[in-house]
């Protein structure tokens, strides 16, 4: 069925948008944060079972952690731009940095120098260090609140 045939009942068209694939644009401004909450609640339910678009999110996600700083977490990410450049970006109550970047080794030395001079005391907890799990059930909303070793 082409697409010029699909009638869509309203009730059906969510059901129908979750079936959907996420493109390549949809996935980088899913990584950014950049997307309208309907549509990310959307993205989230898809990812939450499309194992095809989780393992392509990751791949333009090479780092995705947290650091639990001052009681929360402080989440440290690098996303791939389609542009073939990084977009390395941390965040979490109070702030909101990021920049783009030729280079994934300067994207992650960006996010490295950062902890270290935004939050000069800053001794690592256990928890600090999450990476998304690369194999098992993906844990969603994005940030999840597992961690590893
Ligand atoms: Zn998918
Ligand atoms: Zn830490």
């Amino acid at each position: 069925m082409s697409a010029s045939q699909m009638v869509l009942a309203p009730k059906s068209l969510r059901d129908t948008l979750k079936a959907l694939h996420l493109s390549a644009e949809s996935l980088e401004h899913f990584s950014l944060d950049s997307m309208p909450a309907t549509v990310r609640d959307l993205a989230c339910e898809h990812l939450r079972t499309c194992e095809r678009c989780c393992h392509a999110l990751r791949a333009i996600e090479p780092a995705s952690f947290v650091h639990i700083i001052e009681g929360g977490p402080i989440h440290f990410r690098v996303t791939r731009l389609r542009c073939d450049r990084w977009y390395a970006r941390y965040w979490g109550a109070p702030v909101d940095c990021g920049r783009t970047f030729r280079t994934l080794a300067g994207a992650e030395k960006y996010l490295t120098q950062s902890l270290r001079q935004v939050w000069r005391g800053h001794k690592c907890l256990p928890q600090c260090g999450l990476r998304l799990a690369l194999d098992g059930p993906p844990e969603w909303p994005h940030v999840c609140d597992r961690y590893s070793d």
